[in-house]
């Protein structure tokens, strides 16, 4: 398809701005997809205003999206024009070595499976192309939302990710540091993992009520005193069995080993924007042997995964769109949305641009 569109793009560090490209070519194994409904995400804002992954240049914005297929590579198989389909935020070469090692989302670089808004357009331009169509797109089922259908592609890839990979133990204790929609994700994701009791940690009212809503037992804000004491005090001194962080800056990390007991995991899902090293108390963790693991994870993308997200939804297991707080129709949007994203106002959680329905 050839023409040109529009996209908000990062023009540098600390700009954005909308731009005009061409509508991109696909290759054989490609999709061109048109922007159906899209969402920002804090790691936009990490990008832009914080230069976290280094410079970018009118690098049009988003990895979240869902969207319809409008043209197909000759070797892609599954997928058809028209077709409706949940885009993740990460789409990674399936034949790359770190893939069939069991690590898609590294796959060519560490990170590399993080396409969109980081080395190529993303999804805040009209078209966008996805590669490997076939392992990276799911279709959309008619019970789901194009807007409930964004918040799988990140939201809840990488929060459920965090409870995966704290290796909870059924009826164990975890704490949830962060209650943006990622850590949100994280709350539902660990009670689906068959966590016992759940410490929400942030303080915004709308987060606190989707906590509980999804699965939250305790809420403990970090703004009435050091959150490891209060957990530490609320379990009886012994701590809890994961730690999943989802916010806060560097000094998160000596909360979350600080709260974590002998013998658990933290698992990271936060993106540190700044600095170069990060802290780690060193009594806490043991002076480095108290079998505290600390777990990292950048989310998991591609077809089955997304299909599995949608199947949650659509038996009843969890619903995306409690995560959505603010709703914008048309493209123009986008920048209003992203600047929502930036700025957290005390009534956000996640808002989403329709763009087409
Ligand atoms: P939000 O900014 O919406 O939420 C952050 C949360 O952290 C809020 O609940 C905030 O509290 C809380 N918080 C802030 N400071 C502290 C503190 N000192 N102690 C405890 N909690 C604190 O972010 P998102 O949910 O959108 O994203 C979370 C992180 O996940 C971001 O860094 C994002 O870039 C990253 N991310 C990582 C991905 C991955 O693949 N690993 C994918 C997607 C996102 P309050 O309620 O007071 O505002
Ligand atoms: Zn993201």
């Amino acid at each position: 398809m050839q023409g040109k569109m529009q996209g908000l793009a990062m023009k540098k560090i600390g700009e954005i701005g909308w731009v005009e490209k061409d509508i991109p070519s696909i290759g054989p194994q490609d999709a061109l997809v048109k922007s159906i409904a899209i969402a920002p995400c804090t790691s936009d804002v990490h990008t832009v205003w914080e230069g976290a992954v280094g410079e970018r240049h009118d690098l049009i914005l988003g990895h979240e999206a869902v969207g319809e297929v409008v043209e197909v590579g000759n070797l892609v198989k599954t997928l058809k024009p028209g077709d409706r389909v949940i885009v993740p935020a990460i789409t990674p070469d399936w034949g790359s070595d770190a893939a069939q090692r069991g690590f898609s989302s590294q796959s060519g670089t560490p990170l590399g499976g993080w396409k969109f808004s980081n080395d190529k357009d993303g999804s805040f331009g009209e078209y966008f192309t996805v590669n490997e169509a076939d392992f990276n797109l799911a279709i959309l089922p008619e019970n789901i939302s194009p807007a409930d259908g964004v918040m799988l592609t990140d939201m809840w890839s990488t929060g459920f990710m965090g409870a995966e990979n704290g290796r909870i133990p059924l009826g164990g204790t975890v704490a949830v540091l962060g209650i943006g929609a990622v850590g949100l994700s994280a709350i539902l994701g660990a009670k689906l993992q068959g966590a016992g009791r759940i410490f929400a940690v942030g303080t915004r009212p709308v987060s606190v009520k989707v906590a509980k809503e999804y699965g939250a037992t305790n809420i403990i804000s970090y703004k009435d005193g050091s959150t490891s004491e209060q957990i530490i005090e609320a379990t009886g001194g012994e701590g809890v069995d994961t730690v999943i962080v989802a916010g806060g800056g560097p000094d998160i990390l000596v909360d979350a080993v600080n709260s974590a007991r002998a013998g658990s995991v933290i698992s990271n899902i936060n993106y540190f924007g700044q600095g170069e090293t990060l802290p780690i108390p060193r009594v806490g963790w043991g002076f480095g042997m108290a079998d505290k693991d600390i777990h990292t994870g950048l989310c998991p993308g591609g077809r089955t995964r997304m299909e599995r997200l949608a199947d949650l939804v659509t038996y009843g297991r969890g619903d995306p769109s409690k995560l959505i707080t603010h709703k914008f129709e048309g493209i123009e949007h986008i920048e209003e949305a992203l600047l929502l994203m930036k700025d957290k106002p005390r009534d956000l959680i996640k808002p989403i641009v329709i763009i087409d329905d």
